[in-house]
């Protein structure tokens, strides 16, 4: 059964139409599922019970259930983890910081895209998220905090372009007036480099929300190493389709860099990226790794991290240096899905061997 998030206003306008409803209805449960992100029939107060009752026989009202939340100490970071209608574990964290609210959303149960730092591809994929699914992680985590949502980044579990067209439509509902009504430019869509799809998504969007890149290297077999996409589109592509997007289509970019102790963390390194970068006018967001059991790599120290940001700021580029916000509540992409997925694996390990399930 379709959810009523993640239709459009033409969508429900439809639907409307479909149960012989008057057209008007179709603006009023929009603004109750976007804006007022009602969560349960019985919430959506101006609508007639009998035309509500036959809603639901068509349309279900909400694909995603809560199942943990963590808080790192000092609040700065809520980690969500929500249960699909066919019982996988998703991905959403909150990160505060003082006017702002950000969301980062997932767009994928797990990732095929298997980044060498990363839990999410360590989990394994299982399938794309639909557009309903993507913009219910806003809705459910501002009423879970009671939090206005001022940002939402596409940058949880998955690659966004990677499931095009759910993520080009969850963006569309998100920065529509009959939608979210997010401003554009508080919208950012994060990807590891799929190259043909990157000027497809910018087109697309008409280049109104802003697009991030996952750099992580400047040196073609250190990224490969930690984005094995780079295999398939090597720095020299991603770079030629950055070009068109920042100078053909006048349009910003920013690069991600994990910053890993004694694999991208040279000064070499930090010349590298600004020889990519400024030509590109990108700004670059370096984020300390934040360690993954799974994993032998190291966080760097908080002075190497200074260090090179400073040497990039010294090679006139704008750095910001993110803080590993939620250590403690496992906040490293996929990490607390994959935990949880380990655990009931285990749980179960344990009851086979007990003999409480049968063996498959
Ligand atoms: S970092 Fe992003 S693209 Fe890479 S495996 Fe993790 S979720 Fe996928």
């Amino acid at each position: 059964m379709k959810t009523l998030y993640g239709l459009t206003d033409k969508e429900v306008l439809e639907l409307v139409g479909s149960l012989g409803l008057p057209k008007y209805r179709a603006a009023q449960l929009l603004g109750w599922v976007y804006q007022k992100n009602a969560l349960a029939w019985e919430e959506i107060k101006n609508l007639p019970k009998a035309a509500l009752q036959e809603l639901s026989k068509v349309t279900a009202l909400v694909s995603l259930e809560p199942f943990e939340e963590k808080r790192s100490a000092d609040g700065s970071s809520v980690k969500f983890l929500f249960k699909t209608r066919d019982g996988h574990l998703l991905e959403s964290v909150l990160i505060s910081n003082k006017d702002r609210q950000t969301v980062c959303v997932s767009t994928q149960l797990g990732c095929k895209i298997r980044c060498a730092f990363c839990a999410s591809g360590q989990g394994g994929f299982v399938r794309d998220l639909t557009a309903g699914e993507i913009v219910e992680q806003v809705a459910r985590v501002s009423r879970m905090t009671g939090k206005k949502i001022t940002n939402v980044v596409f940058m949880g579990m998955g690659e966004p372009l990677d499931n095009f067209d759910a993520t080009f439509k969850a963006v569309h509902i998100l920065i529509e007036p009959w939608g979210f009504a997010f401003g554009a430019r508080r919208v950012t869509v994060s990807t590891s480099g799929i190259v043909p799809k990157i000027l497809d998504f910018v087109k697309s969007v008409d280049g109104r929300v802003r697009l991030s890149v996952s750099l992580h290297s400047s040196i073609e077999e250190v990224r490969t190493k930690l984005v094995p996409i780079n295999k398939r589109y090597p720095l020299k592509e991603l770079l030629s389709a950055l070009r068109k997007v920042n100078q053909g289509l006048k349009r910003e970019i920013t690069f991600e860099y994990t910053l890993i102790a004694g694999v991208n963390d040279s000064d070499e390194e930090a010349e590298g990226v600004a020889m990519l970068a400024r030509p590109l006018h990108a700004k670059i967001n370096i984020i300390p790794y934040n360690p993954v059991a799974e994993f032998d790599h190291k966080a760097p120290s908080p002075e190497a991290a200074e260090h090179f940001c400073a040497h990039l700021k010294k090679l006139g580029l704008h750095v910001t240096l993110r803080q590993t916000e939620g250590k403690e509540i496992d906040a490293a992409c996929g990490q607390l899905r994959l935990d949880r997925a380990q655990s009931a694996e285990r749980s179960l390990n344990t009851a086979r061997d007990s003999g409480l399930v049968p063996r498959d």
